[in-house]
């Protein structure tokens, strides 16, 4: 049994629709920091979280709403 330490997740950007692929930590369960897009290079709110069974939650957000 491997313990992973960052998962790859894919999220589609809040502003441009763009599939953005982030880097999550997961030794810290709950996180929210602004990453700029990639691609449009707008702020956007990330959301991490750990479920129950050990999965990394991720939502992308618009900082300005
Ligand atoms: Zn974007």
């Amino acid at each position: 049994m491997s313990e992973m330490q960052t998962a790859l997740v894919s999220r589609a950007c809040p502003y441009c629709g763009e599939l953005l692929q982030l880097v999550v930590d997961q030794s810290v369960p709950d996180q929210r920091y602004i990453e700029d897009c990639a691609v449009c290079c707008r702020p956007i709110d990330v959301v991490t979280w750990l479920d129950r069974d050990g999965d990394t939650g991720v939502e992308l957000r618009r900082d300005d709403e």
